[in-house]
């Protein structure tokens, strides 16, 4: 790939709007278009002009590129994305090594129109569209993921615009107005009947409501516009989302005719042997030593890096339960967070031999004498030691 600025090789400005791009991309590609230009045809050229018009006609990989130049608009933050569908393509010259695309996808995540814009229970209404464009996908995490909030990339499959044609999905990226319709899309038919005449208005069956025809479908998309290919999306996830939360990343659904839908994630949290989760709380049980109880000590925990002293006062009492403020999940949708809630289990030994069973006797004996008497003498009407 040469090093030529896309926006030489389209000869458009560097503020240039879509529209202009999209008409300078369609000037030069039927120029040398490699079925369509006769003579002129030129493939090299033809692909060089058409991977500039696939970045600059993408306002997402447009900004990464005028950003960072050809390495930010390149193939892995977006997938294999643009050339699929020409053979031998080859982008051996995208050099884009040792670049840490997340970094792009925060920043550009911070701008106005964020990738990552909202986060959405379940049974939140959606918007209601013509065309349902919306891709869904299932994410797993782990319940550290869950905890502390991850970057993923995900792998989806989802219609994009057909470079080919520019979306038009023509040949000769030329839209004929339907015959049947002149280009209304839709048809009046009227009825007479002994009570009148009717008047039914219905989609035009040439064009199915489109108006326009394409006498030569382009080869690639047969005609539709836009082809599935696989991309791969970074996403934010944040920390605190549970099973059954659904994550919107807006316009990263499919792409038909420069609409946009948007990509919605079901998230799965998979359970955790040590720590459980009720909504924004962690239980955890701490096996324990009786003498532990006894004279009291300070627990270590780790939760997933964090390290947390729970202080265990003397002559603590078992299965105690203790609270630790704010260690819990973070709230998705407000400020704070759970609590955890450690208890404390003393744990009997399986085994006893030597100089331990020794010891447990001697401690035995002591018991009878202070402990085992005073039980007696509370409840020596119930029970009998
Ligand atoms: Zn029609
Ligand atoms: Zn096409």
């Amino acid at each position: 790939m040469s090093g030529k600025d896309y926006y030489e090789i389209l000869g458009v400005s560097k503020d240039a709007s879509i529209e202009e791009i999209k008409k300078a991309y369609k000037t030069l590609a039927k120029k040398y278009h490699p079925d369509l230009a006769g003579e002129g045809a030129d493939e090299e050229k033809f692909k060089e002009i058409s991977n500039a018009y696939s970045t600059l006609s993408n306002s997402e990989k447009r900004k990464q590129y005028d950003t960072f130049g050809q390495a930010g608009a390149s193939d892995q933050g977006f997938g294999q994305g643009f050339g699929q569908g020409f053979s031998g393509f080859s982008r051996s010259g995208f050099s884009s090594q040792g670049f840490d695309f997340s970094d792009i996808f925060s920043s550009f995540m911070d701008d106005d129109d964020n990738i990552f814009s909202s986060f959405s229970r379940r049974g939140q209404r959606r918007q209601q569209r013509q065309e349902n464009l919306d891709v869904v996908e299932k994410v797993n995490l782990t319940f550290e993921e869950a905890y502390k909030g991850v970057k993923k990339k995900i792998e989806i499959y989802k219609d994009v615009e057909c470079t080919y044609c520019a979306g038009t999905g023509s040949k000769s990226m030329k839209k004929e107005t339907c015959d049947v319709c002149h280009g209304r899309g839709r048809i009046i038919t009227t009825k007479r009947t002994p009570f009148g005449a009717f008047s039914v208005e219905n989609i035009c069956h040439k064009c199915q409501g489109k108006g326009t025809i394409i006498k030569d479908p382009c080869s690639k998309c047969d005609g539709k516009g836009y082809v599935r290919e696989s991309k791969k999306i970074n996403v934010d996830i944040p920390s605190g989302v549970n099973n059954r939360d659904v994550i919107r990343v807006v316009s990263q659904g499919h792409e038909h005719n420069n609409q946009k839908g948007n990509l919605f994630l079901n998230i799965s949290v998979s359970p955790h042997d040590f720590f459980k989760r009720d909504e924004y709380d962690i239980y955890c049980e701490v096996p324990i030593s009786y003498t532990d109880l006894v004279f009291g000590t300070d627990l270590k925990l780790n939760i997933f890096g964090d390290k947390i002293k729970v202080k265990i006062p003397s002559s603590t009492t078992n299965n105690t339960i203790f609270r630790i403020k704010n260690k819990g999940f973070n709230h998705i949708n407000s400020r704070g967070s759970g609590d955890l809630y450690v208890k404390v289990v003393s744990e009997i030994p399986s085994k006893i031999s030597g100089e331990y069973k020794k010891k447990l006797k001697e401690l035995k004996d002591l018991e009878e004498k202070n402990i085992t008497k005073e039980i007696n003498k509370k409840y020596k009407d119930y029970i009998e030691l």
